[in-house]
């Protein structure tokens, strides 16, 4: 028996139960892990309570402040000090019950967990009672508690969240960070609750202004009004399942995941296989590695999902699976291919205008098709694959007469893109070595160790991202745009905009706010003259986000990798000779040429007398 087991059995009785405050710290663990579950958890109460205006008032990012004021059904003063015990919980009696969920919460959870790790006032009252309740707990001990004149409804200001769990406290992320993700858990709430007006503020400025309406109107208000023009309406229902909500066109998909949207019975979900339902039904419409936006609510019997789950996930377990991903595919194709009353999509946030059958005798207009005019049906990889192959036959034809040390002509039916080139021996003394491009995505050289094979777009990020660290604001020449364009944010990312603005703008590009989260780019770098602003802009913001969570905290750094990965060549871009041997001679003098600058590896060296050994 090992020594510690000794040990345990000479020692009396070690059990001991924890008290609730200690064990509700431990459970918080599990609720609480940032701000944002919190505001999660808060925001969810309100609308369990009935609310139709829920207000969200944030400061530090949450970290000093998260208050929910709702006007819903207010608690009694005793319900008021009992909601912070664990499993304490209006919103189930039995086992039973757990499967006919139609609440958000339900767990009886989250109150206590909060309590445990934060200093929490609650004011609450009943529509019908006279006097409200105040109570103040920290750390799951009850302060005080005393009548209070007060609206009907509750507010819940919890205040220093982890003050008493500094290793919690110490990992959270820079305030822009957390401020995102509280943005991201608001959205995810708002945009299938349309019915309910919500307002955001955060460090005394108002973020969110959503007027209760219909879903359409309220991704105009979350997003921005341009995306009136980027989406079809959906609206199918079965026995099974009712699919209500809208997707993206396909050309306005975007280079990030960010925009997928789906809920069930009201609830934001993750579900891998019915995002591929969606996305199927786009088939070859999308550019390639593109996304398209969604926003598509789905209403099952609840008796039919297994809802009971980890509080902070949100993969939801669907019975009828099988039949819900081919409504939503055959949904979401029927509006890609077959959309026929476009002009009805109406945002309009004054008018209550939805999408009602059309009226009888309505002829409607002829079906339209909706596709993407630049998608090029050449350029997928399996066909560049094919073409690259071919060259490379021919290539490797020519070198064969040419070149003693050709392999033989069986060789040729296999490609390989590893064979001992003969370039060193073609190529004259004193001129750039010789390189091939091998599928439209490698350049093949030789150095004097051996055969190197190049990633050609790593090596143009690196290459660009030490010209523009090198020369900053110099490095791009401004060039006017013929036609300004606005691009549009989400509010908080249109704070990380104006973050980033005078950074931007020493690189390039002249771009101004308009309000409402809008800003005007007049001019960009030459090198992006032709590129799609909204998302390019778009992912300097997403990169920034990801790299304020890893490591580079430096604006110039996270700038310069964001734009060096957006005007590098793409595998697929046929490169000429002279391109290929100024990239090569390039990335051989930079400071750091094995590298991108994210880290990734740019090149491999060959030795070629380990190739056919
Ligand atoms: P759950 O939501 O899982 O029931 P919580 O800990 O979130 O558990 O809340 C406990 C209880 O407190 C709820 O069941 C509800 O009765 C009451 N409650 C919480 N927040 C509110 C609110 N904003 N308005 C009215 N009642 C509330
Ligand atoms: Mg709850």
């Amino acid at each position: 028996m090992p020594q510690r087991w000794c040990k345990c059995l000479n020692m009396s009785d070690i059990i001991n139960i924890l008290p609730d405050s200690v064990a509700n710290q431990i459970a918080a663990g599990e609720v609480v892990d940032r701000p944002a579950s919190a505001v999660k958890e808060l925001l969810e109460n309100a609308m369990d309570a009935g609310a139709t205006e829920i207000q969200l008032i944030v400061k530090d990012a949450g970290r000093t402040l998260i208050q929910v004021i709702d006007n819903g059904c207010g608690m009694s003063d005793t319900d008021a000090s009992l909601c912070f015990e664990r499993h304490a919980t209006s919103k189930i009696k039995q086992a039973a019950d757990l499967f006919d969920i139609h609440t958000m919460g339900f767990r009886g959870e989250a109150l206590a967990s909060i309590a445990a790790i934060a200093q929490v006032e609650l004011r609450t009252r009943l529509h019908d009672a006279e006097l409200g309740t105040e109570i103040v707990i920290e750390g799951s001990t009850i302060q005080s508690q005393h009548p209070v004149q007060c609206p009907s409804g509750t507010s819940i200001a919890v205040k220093n969240l982890f003050f008493n769990v500094p290793a919690r406290r110490n990992f959270l992320k820079k305030d822009a960070v957390e401020l995102s993700h509280i943005e991201e858990t608001l959205r995810r709430i708002a945009l299938i609750h349309s019915d309910i007006a919500f307002t955001f503020y955060h460090n005394g400025r108002m973020l969110y202004d959503l007027r209760a309406g219909n879903m359409a109107q309220r991704i105009a208000q979350v997003f921005s009004p341009a995306y009136k023009e980027r989406l079809y309406a959906i609206d199918e229902s079965c026995d099974v399942v009712t699919i209500k909500g809208y997707i993206g066109k396909a050309e306005y998909a975007r280079k990030t995941r960010g925009e997928q949207y789906l809920f069930v019975n009201g609830r934001f979900i993750k579900h891998p296989s019915l995002s591929t339902a969606i996305e199927r039904a786009y088939a070859d419409m999308l550019p390639e590695r593109t996304y398209p936006s969604y926003f598509v609510g789905l209403t099952v019997d609840p008796s039919r999902i297994d809802i009971n789950i980890h509080p902070t996930k949100t993969e939801v377990k669907f019975i009828d699976e099988q039949t819900i991903f081919a409504m939503l595919r055959a949904t979401a194709k029927k509006a890609l291919g077959q959309f026929v009353l476009a002009s009805e999509f109406e945002f309009n946030p004054s008018t209550e205008i939805d999408f009602s059958p059309a009226p009888k005798g309505y002829i409607p207009a002829e079906p339209t098709i909706s596709y993407n005019h630049t998608y090029n049906p050449f350029g997928s990889p399996s066909a560049q694959r094919r073409e690259a192959a071919s060259r490379w036959v021919d290539f490797f034809d020519q070198k064969a007469t040419a070149a003693s040390t050709a392999p033989s002509a069986g060789a040729a039916a296999t490609p390989d893109p590893s064979p001992t080139l003969p370039l060193q021996q073609a190529e004259p003394e004193g001129m750039a070595q010789a390189c091939m491009q091998v599928q439209e995505r490698y350049i093949v050289s030789s150095v004097s160790s051996g055969i190197v094979l190049i990633d050609q777009q790593r090596a143009h990020e690196r290459i660009i991202y030490d010209r523009l660290m090198a020369r900053g604001a110099a490095a791009e020449s401004p060039q006017q745009l013929l036609f300004p364009v606005n691009c549009s944010f989400s509010p908080a990312d249109a704070e990380i905009v104006s973050d980033l603005m005078p950074d931007i703008k020493a690189r390039g590009f002249d771009i101004a706010p308009l309000g409402q989260n809008t800003f005007v780019v007049t001019a960009t770098p030459t090198a992006l003259a032709d590129c799609d602003l909204q998302q390019l802009l778009d992912r300097i913001v997403a990169d920034y986000k990801n790299s304020m969570l890893q490591k580079f905290a430096d604006r110039n750094q996270c700038l310069a990798l964001s734009l060096a990965r957006q005007m590098a060549v793409r595998p697929g871009k046929r490169l000429e000779q002279a391109e290929m041997q100024q990239m090569v001679a390039d990335l051989f003098s930079s400071p750091m040429p094995d590298r991108a600058p994210d880290g990734r590896k740019t090149f491999v060296i060959i030795d070629p007398d380990s190739i056919l050994q």
